[in-house]
């Protein structure tokens, strides 16, 4: 589904990405950890081409982002992304959030996209707060939104950054939740997140970064086993974290 090759991504002078090489199948979850500034955010806005990089290949679904002839816009439709800070149309309602998308980007007719949008909000649990607006409701509920914004695209895959970092901790459960629904319904997902007990639960992959570079890429066994295979550096930040 994703095919990360020897990516490699530079600001200026200063190399933010060195040589990243992931792959996710159809159906897999992969976790993405690490120090702050390791590169996460980067790595996955290249995914659906936010950044650009300047070495290595990117193929999502079999279309290779490099290749001039891509239609960025169009393969951008296809890929759900869930930021730390939800981004929702503070001056829009909830339904209204979940509709304009739809509407202006895939050219659905107004009643099937609400129809598809509250079908993905009842899957939320938030199906009551339709009418409401962003601000009158919880960051939980706004990430929840988001959520289900993000599905009524019907991306091919879901993209999450940090998106329970900005949380009050009594609402990080009920967003990693939703997402271990996801998870377990077969969604394609990649997420940063410092959550290990998400990480242990869905994750079919444990990426760890640091300083730009895929330090390890491993089964959550591996990851969080006894195994000796975990490196001095994955130990030290698990520590730090857990
Ligand atoms: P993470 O998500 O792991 O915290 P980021 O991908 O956000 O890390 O950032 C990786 C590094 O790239 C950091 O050192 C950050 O300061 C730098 N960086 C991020 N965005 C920019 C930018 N637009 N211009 C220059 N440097 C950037
Ligand atoms: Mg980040």
């Amino acid at each position: 589904m994703i095919e990360l090759k020897n990516v490699s991504k530079w600001y200026g002078s200063f190399q933010v990405l060195t040589d990243c090489s992931v792959s996710i199948t159809k159906g897999e979850v992969m976790v993405i950890c690490g120090p702050s500034g390791s590169g996460k955010s980067t790595l996955i806005k290249t995914i659906n081409a936010l950044e650009p990089f300047q070495a290595g290949e990117i193929v999502v679904d079999g279309i290779n982002l490099h290749d001039p002839k891509t239609d960025l816009p169009k393969l951008r439709a296809r890929i759900g992304m869930v930021f730390q800070q939800f981004e929702l149309f503070p001056h829009l309602s909830v339904t209204e959030n979940l509709t304009l998308a739809q509407m202006k980007v895939l050219g659905r007719p107004i009643d099937e996209a609400k129809a598809h949008g509250l079908k993905y909000l009842d899957r939320v649990g938030l199906i009551a707060q339709k009418d409401k607006f962003p601000g009158q409701l919880s960051g939980g509920q706004q990430q929840r939104v988001a959520i289900a914004r993000a599905l009524s695209m019907d991306p091919i895959v879901m993209l999450f950054d940090e998106p329970t970092s900005a949380l009050d901790p009594e609402m990080v459960g009920e967003v990693l939740d939703v997402m271990v629904g996801l998870a377990n319904d077969g969604t394609t997902m990649c997420c940063v997140t410092h959550e290990m007990g998400f990480a242990r639960k869905v994750s079919d992959q444990v990426i760890f970064m640091d300083q730009g570079q895929i330090i390890e890429n491993c089964s959550k066994e591996e990851f969080f086993g006894e195994s000796s295979k975990r490196s001095h550096r994955v130990q030290d930040f698990l520590s730090k974290i857990l």
